[in-house]
């Protein structure tokens, strides 16, 4: 079946119990023994959850994986995978991503034997020579947040099987409806749920996807030791967000490129930083491993700091916050926010400079986004 109708049906059919439509929340710790060493299909909610478990199964189809395993959020998603490996495994992890990954690998991981290092993953040569003896998985998050810059997923997935060593993508920015990572040769993939994939900006949660048992084991191991996983009121809302995510994703697509085309040819903004655009120095990978390039991209604003914050001050239907991939618009000014943790010399370095903003466009009219940034901007 095609994305859309997996996304409505995967996981879940009419509750046997009363044919409820939607899959009920089933708010229970724990549930009753048939009889004496009798257990039923769930036996305690950590374990497993009917809720959880529609949620997962529909997560698995569509990323194309056979296992789907939801979170509590996607930190928790991504500290339970990276407790299954060992003290004195090497990590190597690309490096310009998620802030909370970067701080969760040196401040925490890092701290229990496990280390890491950071390399330009677009530099497949670099990353072949990072490669070490202890080196278990490369991890991998494109397009990158805030600079929107790609990872060719087939290559690396390539490059780590010559090496014997696993791969992980995060694939919270596109979700699985423009980019399928398991598809391209990656062996694990995790999701914030928070984002595109629930879509309402009303839950906290994450997703790991694999594609194969010996690997699902593990995780599903890790889930239950751990208790990371996501509570029935979570995954309720988690599913029924997916049920319209490819026409919220579609919408997203649509109205960020049409803003990214239209900001680039605004006097007062230097650049778009947008995958979709030909002019992205990896515009023909975009066309290769993407199907469409999501909602959030940011762009430069001429005039530095000051023009940055006259404008995040000045808009009028963004909401200046934090987070991404809901349907409202919202705007961030990553040097000061989202990314305000990263030294000031990195940030300089990797160019994320004062001028920036970063955008999550929602699928409201383009015109009216249009209009807010116009009148903004003037
Ligand atoms: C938000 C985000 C995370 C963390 O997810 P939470 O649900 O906030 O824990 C991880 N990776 C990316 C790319 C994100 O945008």
């Amino acid at each position: 079946m095609r994305f859309q109708t997996l996304a409505v049906h995967a996981g879940h059919k009419p509750d046997p119990a009363y044919g409820a439509v939607m899959t009920p929340i089933y708010q229970t710790s724990t549930f009753a023994f048939r009889g004496v060493n009798q257990p039923g299909p769930f036996d305690y909610s950590r374990s497993g959850n009917p809720t959880r478990k529609a949620l997962e199964d529909c997560l698995a189809a569509l990323e194309g994986g056979t296992h789907g395993f939801a979170f509590a959020t996607g930190m928790a998603a991504e500290a339970t995978v990276l407790a299954m490996l060992n003290s004195g495994d090497h990590v190597l992890v690309h490096d310009d991503l998620y802030g909370g990954t970067y701080r969760l690998l040196t401040k925490v991981v890092a701290n229990h034997g496990v280390s890491a290092d950071f390399v330009n993953m677009r530099d497949l040569d670099a990353l072949r020579r990072s490669i070490r003896p202890n080196t278990r998985l490369l991890w991998t998050e494109t397009p990158t947040n805030p600079l929107m810059n790609l990872l060719d997923l087939s290559a690396i997935a390539q490059v780590a099987k010559d090496a014997g060593v696993l791969t992980l993508c995060d694939n919270t920015f596109l979700s699985p409806y423009f980019q399928r990572p398991l598809d391209l040769g990656i062996d694990i993939v995790v999701h914030s749920t928070t984002k595109y994939i629930n879509g309402h900006s009303d839950v906290v949660g994450g997703a790991v996807v694999v594609k194969n048992s010996k690997l699902a084991e593990l995780v599903g191991f890790h889930q239950n030791a751990m208790g990371t996983c996501a509570g029935p009121q979570d995954c309720f809302l988690v599913l029924r967000g997916i049920k319209t995510l490819a026409v919220r994703m579609d919408a997203h697509h649509r109205n960020a490129l049409g803003l990214a085309q239209w900001l680039q040819q605004h006097p007062q903004i230097s650049a778009v930083l947008h995958p979709g655009l030909e002019s992205h120095p990896q515009y023909a990978l975009a066309r290769k491993q993407m199907s469409g390039c999501g909602g959030t991209f940011s762009f430069r604003v001429r005039g530095g700091r000051e023009q940055a914050f006259r404008l995040l001050g000045a808009v009028k239907l963004f909401t200046l916050a934090e987070s991404l991939g809901g349907v409202e618009s919202l705007i961030e000014h990553p040097a000061t926010m989202t990314h305000i943790s990263m030294p000031a010399e990195v940030r300089q370095a990797i160019g994320i400079t004062d001028d920036l903003i970063r955008i999550s466009v929602g699928i409201e009219h383009l015109d009216d986004l249009i209009a807010d940034l116009q009148q903004a901007l003037a």
